[in-house]
């Protein structure tokens, strides 16, 4: 498969067509490296999983899951999978490069401020709470639940837009699944309770993204994931003193354990989140046409700058080869 936006790479590509510049981060089976294409000289996010490693962890279906929704859909604030393509060893889904890093590291070093910059963040926020919220009802109009919203998994272009990454626990449905699965900090009640959930899933964790992002820490936290899975059931969030009233009662709405009163599950679906009054005067259609000139842009000197990601060491030869023998799955990734 390859789409437009890959046009001048090699049709079928393989490793040997990049140049493996430097690891950006890593996953639970494999790490994504920045690459530069030979055909094209354009930069490009690489995911290498290995094979070995997905059939060891059981993630097979999670990871052909990953690679068919991110094939099928199409969305400005979603990464972008150009192509997918593997060898005897590894999967390789190349990416569009999101230049600007995590979210979560932005976050991190915007901790403490002067009355101003908090006002300056909360606009920044607020942005992308409002492009994630596209992008969640992009993903539900398809039936595809998300289920992995957190602050690690939104990344930010050269523009300073959100573009939501890591799609291993996405899922298409159309009523109910029953998979454990997502963060602690960010599980709905009815994960918790294993009663079946869908697509309200996603508007509980906006609210968690959205509390998080305003005051620094998620609503219901704690040491040990038993207490934070007891919180998150009552259900009750106090906020700080200097929380908007506007912001504090979208978060309220959206973290209700009773999801027929859940903000995004009532009669008019997302158009309730979007029409609440934290929202007030976002021009929705401009933003979803990246009209909007974001608020905070992350700092880059060239198309292929890597400081907004943490340094990692790189693999050995050895390394990466550890635990591989040959191509003996060839069979289970017929999807690839
Ligand atoms: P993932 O396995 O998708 O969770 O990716 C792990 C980390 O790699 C992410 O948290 C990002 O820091 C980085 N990453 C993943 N995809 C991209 C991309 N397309 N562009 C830039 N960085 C990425």
């Amino acid at each position: 498969m390859l789409s437009d936006e890959s046009s001048t790479l090699n049709a079928v590509p393989t490793l040997s067509d990049f140049e493996l510049i430097k690891t950006i981060g890593t996953g639970t089976f494999g790490r994504v490296y920045l690459t530069k294409s030979k055909s094209n000289d354009l930069y490009y996010a690489m995911k290498v999983l290995k094979k070995s490693e997905i059939i060891r962890l059981k993630q097979l279906e999670h990871i052909t899951s990953e690679k068919n929704i991110l094939t099928s859909i199409n969305f400005p604030f979603i990464v972008n999978l150009l192509c997918t393509f593997k060898n005897d060893y590894y999967l390789f889904m190349l990416e569009e490069y999101v230049v600007g890093g995590e979210i979560f590291s932005h976050l991190r070093r915007a901790k403490k401020f002067s009355n101003d910059v908090t006002k300056f963040y909360v606009a920044v926020h607020k942005i992308w709470i409002t492009e994630i919220t596209l992008a969640i009802e992009y993903l539900h109009s398809l039936d595809i639940i998300y289920r992995d919203l957190k602050p690690e998994n939104l990344l930010l272009d050269s523009g300073g837009h959100v573009k939501i990454t890591d799609f291993g626990f996405a899922k298409k449905v159309e009523d109910r699944t029953w998979t454990l699965c997502g963060t602690p900090e960010y599980l709905a009640p009815e994960i918790i309770k294993g009663t079946g959930h869908g697509k309200p899933v996603d508007w509980w964790a906006v609210g968690i993204l959205t509390h998080e992002m305003l005051a620094g820490y998620p609503p219901f936290y704690d040491d040990s994931p038993k207490e934070i899975y007891r919180k998150i059931l009552g259900g009750s969030v106090k906020f700080p003193s200097y929380f908007d009233s506007s912001a504090a009662d979208f978060i309220k709405k959206l973290l209700q354990v009773d999801l027929s009163f859940r903000l995004g599950n009532l009669k008019n679906g997302s158009a309730d989140v979007k029409n609440h009054s934290w929202f007030k005067g976002v021009n929705w259609n401009l933003l979803l046409n990246k009209k909007i000139v974001a608020p905070f842009i992350p700092k880059l000197k060239h198309p292929g700058d890597t400081s907004n990601f943490d340094q990692y060491n790189e693999l050995t030869e050895e390394e990466a080869k550890a635990g591989s023998s040959g191509d003996t799955y060839c069979d289970l990734f017929l999807d690839f």
